[in-house]
């Protein structure tokens, strides 16, 4: 898939405060220069869990860690069929992270900027000085005459560091044979090199603090602007108020801005039984904190039961999002209020279908709803400063590598996000794979079709 341009890409870093940077001008006074993140680059910040899971795939991989204690780390999502996250240090991208969902495990795909923080042990080859310009500037296979030294564990298909005998490196790439092979061949290629857009990351402590005080004045600006649009669009409307709340922290930032320009208005949280206990636990709390109603809506056809009838939901056929939420919301607004305004956290940075979607909305299965959302412009970068500058209590879930909240068993979930939850949240996993596994076997489904995750693509003809 090409990448798309959601938008533009704001996110920028400043050299002298170490911090991303979401405008061209730091507030120390400072230019920052442009991330080179892959579209739409919507980054977010890695969580000491996030950190911990990088540094082990490139520990294992390459003998070292990757995101050196007191860096500010931000991950940011390759729009792929797979899952896969670049990473951001010191203002360049120094690798990814892949998730291959045949072999179910992850993969470090490292770039030359990264060497600034890990020195490889494992999987190298050291080339000869007068092979690294080929190598270096026109992106040349490592061939085995220019080969000095390539370090024992190298296997075909292993991605690995290209360096000088220096130790400096000059590229990474693929293995396409193993080390023993490699030092018996006379001729052909050893590595394929891979062609990256060059990106300079300049290492330097910093806290997510720095971040908000390098931040503030376009913190304060987007602030002002989403604030502005809540009262015009509550003076336009004259409706009952609502923000629709789903526990993810684009809610929380929608309603912590319509509290700041409106007052309090009650939340509306759509229980569809397969929320996560994190969730659960993070509506109650930002009630608590914030003194502000719920209103819970649970539809009177549970997910179960339409299980039973329907089959899996796919993502061609998401019937639980009509049956579970849509449905119930509709009719829960026309019994309470006919007709109301709801504030929503959907942002374009998102995805691809939300990128043209405009600000204020109805969606055609809950006509009586009038959708508007202050923060339709906002990258994940700009909801998390928000919420870190007001110590939100955002959804702990985001703590354990979760940056997409929703139902735990939804078909839109990548494998690789599948993976991080089913390593937080086995008990709910087991329960919904052995449901699927019943299913498959009752419509005459085999268990590969449950494991590798192919009940997502398509519905069993049940929708
Ligand atoms: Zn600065």
């Amino acid at each position: 898939m090409r990448p798309s341009y959601l938008g533009k890409i704001l996110l920028h870093w400043c050299d002298s405060c170490h911090v991303p940077v979401l405008s061209a001008r730091c507030g120390c006074g400072q230019t920052a220069r442009p991330v080179p993140v892959t579209p739409p680059g919507d980054a977010r910040p890695a969580f000491p869990s996030d950190i911990g899971f990088v540094n082990r795939i490139y520990r294992e991989y390459f003998g070292n860690d990757l995101i050196p204690p007191g860096h500010l780390a931000l991950m940011s999502k390759v729009p792929e069929i797979d899952r896969m996250e670049e990473i951001v240090l010191g203002g360049g991208v120094v690798g990814a992270v892949r998730f291959d969902p045949i072999k179910k495990h992850w993969e470090p795909l490292p770039r030359p900027g990264s060497t600034k923080y890990l020195k490889p042990r494992l999987r190298y080859v050291i080339i000869d000085p007068g092979a690294v310009p080929s190598v270096m500037n026109e992106g040349a296979s490592v061939l085995a005459p220019g080969l000095l030294e390539i370090e024992e564990s190298v296997s075909p298909g292993d991605e690995v560091y290209i360096l000088e005998p220096s130790g400096t490196c000059v590229g990474v790439g693929r293995a396409k044979v193993s080390a023993a092979d490699a030092r018996t061949m006379k001729r052909g290629a050893v590595v394929r090199t891979r062609k990256n857009i060059p990106s300079h990351p300049v290492p330097g402590e910093a806290t997510w603090d720095d971040a908000i005080v390098a931040n503030r004045e376009i913190l304060a600006r987007v602030e002002a602007e989403a604030k502005a649009f809540v009262q015009k669009t509550v003076a336009d409307n004259p409706l009952p108020v609502t923000v629709s709340y789903s526990g993810g922290k684009d809610s929380l930032a929608t309603f912590l801005l319509v509290r700041g320009a409106v007052g309090n208005v009650p939340l509306i949280f759509i229980d569809t039984g397969i929320e996560f206990p994190e969730t659960y636990a993070n509506v109650i709390e930002v009630a608590r904190r914030y003194g502000t109603d719920v209103i819970t809506i649970t539809g009177k056809v549970g997910f179960w039961d339409a299980f039973d009838r329907m089959g899996p939901p796919a993502m061609n056929a998401r019937w639980c999002c009509k049956v579970c939420k849509l449905g119930p919301l509709k009719q829960a607004i026309s019994e309470r209020y006919g007709e109301c305004l709801s504030f929503i956290g959907q942002r374009r940075y998102e995805s691809v279908t939300r990128r043209n979607t405009p600000r204020v909305w109805r969606n055609s299965f809950v006509p009586n709803q009038l959708s508007a959302s202050p923060i339709q412009n906002w990258t994940a970068l700009h909801v998390w400063l928000y919420l870190f500058r007001e110590k939100a209590p955002y959804n702990v879930l985001y703590e354990k590598q979760c940056d997409r909240i929703g139902c735990y068993l939804c078909p839109s979930t990548d494998p690789g996000a599948y993976d991080h939850i089913r390593v937080n949240h086995r008990d709910l996993c087991e329960r919904w794979e052995s449901r699927l596994r019943e299913w498959a076997r009752n419509n005459g489904m085999t268990d590969e079709w449950v494991d590798s995750g192919q009940w997502r693509e398509k519905s069993g003809g049940h929708a």
